[in-house]
């Protein structure tokens, strides 16, 4: 009987909860026991009442819930060798033999590196008397599978990640309410959406409100005057009898020398230079929350069917996977090739090579 455990760490995603519903009641349904770790990998590395079993009625109303209802944590204790030491001899002590983790890139990385050292782990445990050699048996073959929960959608190896598109939702609610506002006054409105290194939201958002102008990190402007660009452009778009500028900017835009675009400057030159009466609007945490749209309820079910199968068609001579969506397609790949690509990509992102950034994301490797 397999023993799996389900946990959502970094930031908190709408759509979480379908993940962790569907792991618990799939898993149920397919004889598993299914224990909810909570508080992230802080809860893994706590142990206690963190780990708890949970049942059918566990997840009753979690679809429709935004954010993780079994709550989440930026661990710094999971960072270390230690942290992650105690976190095997929770998972040996409860009996889990297999982690789901729902999360961005970073618990992703995590789940690779625990991947990576477990049964040197487990040794060391041995060894220093904390479980016992058959306790550690039943655990050679410990499985972990990845699930990605971001509102980012900064993960290579999927094309979607759970919570990204009700963000994108809330994004354009906002900027839709900003408009009618910016259209009432005849004013100009810079907006910046979170995306930290990944300018998808902000790419979308831009596309689906019909901003002016749409600053990212993956493309910086390509000329030193981008002021002037940008002005050039809400000029022009005023001339046509446009009664409002709307500017979205991703909280990690940079410009061609990679220094941060800020909004405060960028209302500064639309009120300098063209006189337009500016105002920022910082979206926040309201990206963040609120009910999950169709889509990542589904994503969330779906995706969490494949990690539980995943599970149970695992063995030890197969990588563990990572859940994503291509095409359309539910898809699994290995976990270290996606955690491998995504900091590859935010390296290429970083050394300016947009070009190799580029192919990077388009060489999916699909099974
Ligand atoms: P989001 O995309 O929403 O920010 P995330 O999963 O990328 O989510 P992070 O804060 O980067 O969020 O990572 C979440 C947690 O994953 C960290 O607090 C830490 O516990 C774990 N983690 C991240 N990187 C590593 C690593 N290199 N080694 C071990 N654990 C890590």
């Amino acid at each position: 009987r397999k023993k799996i455990g389900i946990l959502t760490s970094g930031g908190d995603a709408s759509g979480m909860n379908a993940c962790v519903r569907a792991v618990v009641l799939y898993g149920i349904s397919k004889g598993c026991d299914v224990y909810a770790v909570y508080e992230g990998y802080q809860g893994l590395v706590d142990g206690g009442d963190y780990i708890r079993k949970m049942d059918w009625r566990s997840v009753t109303g979690y679809l429709s819930i935004g954010g993780t209802s079994i709550g989440t944590a930026r661990c710094m204790a999971f960072k270390t060798h230690e942290g992650r030491l105690q976190a095997a001899e929770n998972l040996v002590k409860h009996g889990i033999d297999s982690l789901i983790v729902c999360g961005g890139d970073g618990s992703l990385t995590g789940a690779d590196v625990f991947r990576s050292e477990w049964t040197g782990l487990l040794d060391e445990l041995i060894t220093a008397g904390r479980i016992t050699v058959d306790e550690a048996k039943t655990f050679r073959s410990m499985t972990i599978v990845g699930i990605v929960g971001s509102i980012d959608n900064d993960m290579s190896g999927t094309d979607i990640t759970i919570g990204a598109v009700t963000s994108l939702h809330r994004i354009c609610e906002a900027v839709d309410s900003v408009d009618t506002t910016a259209l009432s006054h005849s004013r100009a409105f810079v907006i910046e959406v979170m995306g930290r290194h990944c300018g998808w939201l902000a790419l979308m958002a831009g596309i689906a409100t019909g901003a002016d102008f749409i600053f990212i990190p993956e493309q910086p402007p390509s000329d030193e005057d981008w002021e002037t660009s940008m002005c050039k452009v809400a000029r022009r778009h005023r001339e046509l009898g446009k009664r409002k500028t709307i500017i979205i900017v991703a909280e990690g835009a940079l410009d061609k020398n990679l220094k941060p675009i800020k909004v405060d400057r960028i209302k500064d030159i639309l009120s300098d230079r063209l006189g337009l009466d500016t105002r920022v609007t910082i979206l926040g945490h309201t990206q963040r929350g609120g009910s999950p749209c169709a889509f990542d309820r589904i994503l969330g079910t779906v995706q969490s069917v494949a990690a539980v199968d995943a599970v149970l068609s695992s063995s030890p001579d197969k990588p563990f996977p990572m859940i994503g969506m291509n095409n359309n397609k539910v898809t699994t790949q290995p976990l270290m090739d996606a955690v491998k690509l995504t900091h590859e990509v935010a390296e290429a992102i970083e050394s300016r090579n947009f070009q190799r950034a580029l192919e990077l994301r388009d060489s999916q490797f699909l099974d």
